[in-house]
């Protein structure tokens, strides 16, 4: 199976710290990037997700020190005196010095008990005074009198301590007009930074609210927030989720790819920051984006035409012993990574055949490695004693915690076969799972030995998330005055080519002895066709049920019975071959879980086939080798 014997991962040598060497199968990828960062060029990675697009860019930006010299730089912004909503952003080489400078203090000396002592003796003094001059019977007024004497005393005290304090303190506060440190650089910078967040690409000027921060009257050059593009100067910027970036926000990249430099604005036209704009400040960063195959059709052509590479990452390779040791080193790299148990050699191997599964054939493995990160993770868990219904309610996949160790424990074969069955490492699968069980119940797909007029059991996979399903294919064919087809949860598409390859192949399979001479006239131009998806998922679209089809009208056209104990799944062309289909290992899982005992594949994609076991697997290469096999007569 791998190159080197061991029993547990724990015996393999430790993975490569540096990211760029843990890349693994997007090597032309990987060659592609590091030259447009070499070259100054931009880049745009498409591909399924989950195969390395944001590993790739990050592996690159760990190593941005290797690509030349970088001058550091930082960004400050200034009042403009001229007008306040114009405020000025410079981008300065070197590094920041941060200016000390001394707050003015608010100094209030409270006076000390012994001014107060002084002053209450003095006041007692001079009301004693006052009170000598009064005749006898006024006491009460001269008692009044001497309180009076003695509070105002001590509020010019109090008061003439406050004044000294205040006049102190500048008049006006000279923070307002100081420039503010917007960002500082001291390495090539990898920014990263998803489509759709405007503010976060584009930069902003925050609203000055009444109340709440910034406070009231907070100058605009201190409500700028820099934004992706900016910081991104002289570095690379990386923008992901490429789908969902606005139109305008496109126009913005491109101005500012052009420019090399955009001003930063009010986003929100209802806040006090829409008034603001800066000047142009400057942005010169290499563009790397990434999205899946089809997100590159979202954006404008100008914006395309800017894009130098356009790399597309591979989402399978062959199964070879240099390519399964490579899953080994990702097999290792993930229980490093993320602090996991060690797996047993029978668990790797079965990480192996899970990855020639998820590429749909024995001949490959896949590269959509975060599913096999994401499984690897969770059979983790599942060591560690966690149910499955726990697992997949507190699994995060990005910020996965591994859990505490409590003694040695091992990642088994059987913990990696219990998540890959259940489904829970992908959502699509958990969907089509649970489709399936609910479904089920009300199916009557019951493999049995009494031969049916055109009814035959056809094979599909549902959605993308890879399940396998049998569909019953019925057909009924009437004599009529007003000829008509009439479809049920089957594509027109599909049923037109499939009528036009019956009514051509019945012939020739009669012509040439394969098939019985019918009863009666085989002319399908006068009759009322009826072809029936039974209860299948949704309307059954692509080809690969072609030959199931045409053998069903066959059946139903010359009344000749099919048998029931098999499934059949092939797509067909006029000259009666049976060409290869997608998804055949779902397809072949499907027919056992509803037990089956004999399934027809085209023979060309025996290749694929991972498990045998089961389920004996009839290859076919033309319509003449199945006719024996599926009517009786
Ligand atoms: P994408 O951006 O294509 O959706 P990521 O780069 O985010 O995929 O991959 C997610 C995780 O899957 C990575 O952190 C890594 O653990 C694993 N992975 C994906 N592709 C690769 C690869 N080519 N080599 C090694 N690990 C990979």
């Amino acid at each position: 199976m791998f190159s080197v014997k061991f029993k547990t991962t724990e015996e393999l040598p430790e993975p490569s710290p540096r990211l760029i060497d843990q890349v693994i199968g997007q090597d032309e990828a990987v060659k592609i990037v590091l030259s447009a960062v070499k070259n100054k060029r931009n880049a745009i990675l498409l591909g399924e997700p989950g195969v390395g697009k944001s590993m790739i860019v990050k592996a690159v930006g760990e190593i941005l020190d290797e690509f030349g010299e970088f001058t550091p730089y930082y960004v400050i912004a200034k009042p403009n005196l001229k007008n306040m909503e114009r405020p000025i952003v410079e981008v300065i080489d070197g590094y920041y010095k941060e200016k000390k400078k001394e707050l003015p203090k608010i100094n209030f000396n409270a006076p000390s008990p012994f001014t107060l002592l002084i002053v209450m003796i003095i006041a007692i003094l001079v009301s004693q005074m006052i009170i000598k001059t009064m005749p006898a019977d006024y006491l009460l007024a001269a008692v009044a009198i001497t309180s009076m004497i003695v509070l105002i005393f001590g509020f010019i005290i109090v008061f003439s301590s406050l004044l000294g304090a205040r006049a102190s303190m500048p008049s006006v506060s000279p923070s307002d007009l100081e420039p503010v440190l917007l960002y500082e650089c001291k390495k090539r910078p990898l920014v990263r930074a998803s489509a759709y967040n405007v503010t976060r690409l584009l930069g902003d000027v925050k609203h000055c609210p009444l109340g709440g921060k910034p406070p009231l009257g907070t100058p605009p050059h201190k409500r700028i927030i820099l934004g992706a593009i900016h910081e991104a100067h002289r570095g690379i910027l990386y923008v992901d989720e490429i789908k969902t970036m606005p139109l305008e926000v496109q126009d913005y990249i491109l101005t500012a790819l052009q420019d090399k430099k955009l001003p930063i604005s009010g986003r929100n036209p209802n806040s006090s920051g829409a008034t603001v704009e800066t000047n142009p400040i400057p942005c010169d960063f290499i563009l790397i984006m990434s999205g899946n195959m089809d997100d590159i059709y979202n954006l404008r052509a100008p914006l395309v035409d800017r894009i130098d590479y356009k790399i597309v990452l591979k989402d399978k390779m062959d199964n070879t012993l240099e390519n399964r040791d490579k899953i080994l080193q990702f097999i290792v790299q993930e229980i490093r990574n993320n602090k996991l148990n060690h797996m047993t050699y029978e668990a790797c191997c079965e990480i192996v055949k899970i990855a020639q599964y998820l590429a749909g054939s024995k001949d490959k493995l896949t590269l959509r490695l975060r599913l096999l990160a994401n499984i690897i993770k969770m059979a983790n868990d599942l060591a560690m004693g966690k149910e499955i219904e726990e697992i997949l309610k507190n699994f995060k996949d990005k910020d996965y915690k591994p859990l505490e160790k409590k003694g040695k424990v091992y990642i088994d074969a059987e913990h990696v076969r219990k998540v890959f069955e259940s489904g829970i490492y992908s959502m699509e699968k958990q969907v089509a799972i649970n489709y399936i069980k609910n479904f089920k119940r009300y199916k009557h797909i019951v493999p049995n030995d009494t031969p049916k007029v055109g009814v035959i059991y056809g094979l599909a996979v549902l959605g993308r998330g890879g399940v396998g399903d049998v569909t019953k294919i019925v057909v009924q064919i009437l004599e009529s005055k007003n000829p008509a087809t009439h479809l049920l949860n089957i594509s027109g598409d599909i049923a037109k080519h499939s009528i036009t390859l019956a009514s051509a192949l019945s012939k020739k399979l009669i012509a040439n002895g394969k098939l019985p001479l019918p009863k009666k006239d085989i002319d399908l131009s006068d009759k009322e066709i009826y072809i029936q998806f039974s209860q299948s998922y949704s309307k059954i679209d692509g080809d690969s049920a072609t030959a199931a089809v045409c053998l069903a009208i066959i059946s139903a056209l010359l009344e000749i019975p099919l048998k029931q104990d098999f499934a059949i799944t092939g797509s067909l062309d006029l000259t009666g071959n049976i060409l290869a289909v997608g998804g055949i290992n779902e397809k072949i899982e499907a027919a056992k879980r509803y037990g089956f005992k004999r399934v027809i594949i085209p023979e060309a994609n025996m290749i694929d086939v991972i498990e045998r076991e089961g389920i004996e697997i009839i290859p076919a290469k033309t319509l003449d080798d199945i006719i024996p096999l599926v009517f009786d007569y």
